[in-house]
């Protein structure tokens, strides 16, 4: 890593509010049953993080594949009621697993559903951001996933990508950390191309970023890289750091924070 980007990724250490965001394939097996070992995993670091005098917020999907899995659906539902009804289903359901987990370290823990319009209307705006403030101020750590179960929009159109770099924006977040089952953005496909490079810093989203993130669907992740290169783009507007990494040690977090060279990471202006 070049020394300019040295010196940037240093100065994360200094950062004071870290959004988290954790996809399905990082909380789940890929039967769709909750990976409990990552679970726990993910909710020390996080609390230890909080501990040691950070403000942090996890953004979590999983709700309709979980709920589904539950009712005993074969597959992730396609039908927009049926992926409505799992949601109500499977965000209780992660909700109190992640309860139980963090209390173990005894951290407390609120649930924020958001749609769209708390970031559309300034009134709501305003309101989702009095209320995050307040959970932060009091220590806790707000799990905040997409209203799917009233929100058809949010399934049909939006993503957890997207949603976490508008958390991030609605905080003033310093840092947003992608967890997601690639562990960086590459120059060609890594799985078809052996030789392909991990991009470790990325200064500004261009055509030439975009073109390495190929098709939504394609063989990188569940979102596709597309998604977050749209985050990265938010994020770099709203003047925070992001980074995307390998959702499968959650320790990586710590790295990040550290400023170590892991995952690729992209400088905001800030
Ligand atoms: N909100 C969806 C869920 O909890 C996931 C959306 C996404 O991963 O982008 O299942």
């Amino acid at each position: 890593m070049e020394m300019e980007w040295i010196v940037v990724r240093e100065r994360i250490k200094e950062c004071k509010r870290v959004v988290v965001k954790v996809g399905t394939s990082t909380i789940t097996y890929p039967n769709g049953l909750l990976n409990l070992k990552r679970m726990e995993e993910l909710a020390w670091v996080l609390t230890d993080l909080r501990n040691s005098g950070k403000d942090v917020v996890l953004v979590t999907s999983g709700a309709i594949g979980v709920g589904a899995v539950r009712m005993g659906m074969v597959e992730r539902p396609t039908v927009m009621r049926q992926k409505q009804a799992a949601a109500a289903v499977g965000q209780a359901m992660i909700m109190q697993i992640y309860h139980n987990f963090f209390d173990r370290y005894n951290q407390t823990v609120a649930q924020v559903l958001l749609t769209k319009e708390e970031v559309g209307t300034e009134e709501r705006y305003q309101n989702t951001k009095n209320t995050m403030e307040t959970l932060m101020e009091l220590g806790v750590i707000p799990i905040v996933n997409a209203n799917d179960t009233i929100s058809t929009e949010e399934i049909g159109i939006s993503d957890n990508d997207r949603l976490s770099a508008m958390v991030a924006e609605i905080i003033g977040g310093d840092v947003l950390i992608l967890m997601t089952d690639i562990d960086a953005l590459y120059d060609s496909d890594p799985k078809r191309n052996p030789m392909a490079k991990r991009i470790s810093c990325v200064d500004w989203v261009t055509d030439e970023v975009r073109k390495m993130a190929g098709d939504k669907g394609s063989a990188f992740s569940v979102g596709g890289m597309l998604t977050k290169l749209q985050a990265a783009e938010i994020c770099q507007e709203a003047g925070v750091k992001m980074a995307i990494v390998l959702g499968e040690d959650p320790t990586v977090i710590h790295r990040v924070i550290a400023g170590e060279d892991v995952g690729t990471f992209f400088n905001s202006k800030r």
